[in-house]
């Protein structure tokens, strides 16, 4: 079983703050909102845990935010992590804030 990395850089790829399924959660945004105010210009990571992230659920598992919209597009095909690390061939393949992290 692989892990897709938790790192900085890969939060930064990250497209889940663009997706239709997080566009209406109040909760992804106000994570969102307080990572670019207080950590994207840092880049020592400590402030990067995964219960802060609103995204990487591909590395981290299930959303924490209960109030996002499965019902809208995942987007992670367009992601540079998920091409890098193969994740059309994992389970879940999409939708990791839904399904969980991918395992292969
Ligand atoms: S594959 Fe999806 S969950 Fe994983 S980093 Fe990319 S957009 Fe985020
Ligand atoms: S894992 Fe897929 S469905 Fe969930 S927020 Fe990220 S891009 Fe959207």
């Amino acid at each position: 079983m692989s892990k897709v990395e938790f790192s900085v850089m890969n939060i930064k790829r990250c497209i889940c703050p663009e997706c239709p399924v997080q566009a209406e959660s109040i909760c992804a945004k106000g994570k969102w909102r307080l990572m670019q105010e207080i950590a994207w210009a840092s880049e020592t990571g400590i402030y990067f845990e995964a219960d802060r992230v609103p995204g990487m659920y591909c590395s981290t598992g299930k959303a924490l935010c209960k109030d996002l919209n499965p019902k809208k597009m995942c987007i992670c095909e367009r992601c540079p992590v998920w091409k890098e690390n193969d994740l059309k061939n994992g389970e879940p393949s999409l939708y990791f804030c839904q399904n969980g992290e991918s395992k292969k």
